[in-house]
């Protein structure tokens, strides 16, 4: 499947917020936030501020962030939002739950990587067991009871080696993973909830925009 090649930095600038696409820099003053935070472009300086955002507009950059955030192309983020029409309870938080439960996420948010793009590569590239088994798919939607971890053979390479010394101090899980730092592993002890998300957007927005 095509991937988003361009500069993924245009991409918060033109959310005009941090989507901490890029892993260790998101956090350095070399953020491109933190140094031009203006939509990209020619006219960019000017545009932000002499623009009127509409419903519309508001709902499709609500949309288009998450999306990036995750990043899930189009297509699969529809179906995404049709699986989560038809779950129990508020469409807009079984929408985050499901791209939470992601296995590129997972391996994310139990600190394996710094980025999800990064994730999205350890888990493509055969680097990631879930409940003993190879599981090469990054869509892959984790359930409670699920042990993710390092396949045995990766965990000689040399990333996974010098990640061995810092894992488990990298990031702060979130409640619902029972990370273990020995065995660099991590169990699904509950589904995610909303309050577990840490990322502020409106997911009424994006119910709104495919509702019209
Ligand atoms: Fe976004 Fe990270 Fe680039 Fe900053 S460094 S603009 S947070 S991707």
């Amino acid at each position: 499947m095509a991937r988003y090649t361009d500069a993924v930095c245009k991409l918060c600038r033109r959310e005009g917020m941090k989507l901490f696409l890029k892993g260790e820099r998101c956090f350095t003053p070399k953020c491109a936030i933190e140094r031009r935070n203006y939509p990209p472009g020619q006219h960019g300086p000017t545009r932000r501020s002499r623009r009127k955002v509409s419903d519309f507009g508001r709902q499709l950059r609500e949309k288009q962030k998450v999306r990036r955030i995750y990043g899930v192309y189009e297509r699969q983020f529809r179906r995404y939002f049709r699986q989560a029409v038809k779950a129990k309870g508020m469409t807009g938080e079984a929408l985050l739950q499901l791209l939470e439960r992601r296995l590129d996420n997972v391996v994310y948010r139990m600190g394996l990587a710094s980025s999800r793009a990064q994730a999205r590569q350890l888990v493509t590239h055969g680097h990631i067991m879930v409940n003993g088994h190879k599981v090469d798919i990054a869509s892959y939607s984790v359930r409670p009871g699920d042990v993710i971890q390092v396949h045995d053979t990766s965990r000689k390479k040399g990333y996974f080696k010098a990640l061995a010394e810092e894992f488990g101090k990298r990031q702060t899980p979130p409640k619902w993973l029972s990370v273990d730092p020995e065995k660099m592993s991590a169990t699904v002890v509950a589904l995610p909830e909303r309050e577990d998300i840490d990322i502020t957007i409106n997911e009424q927005l994006i119910v709104e925009y495919y509702s019209r």
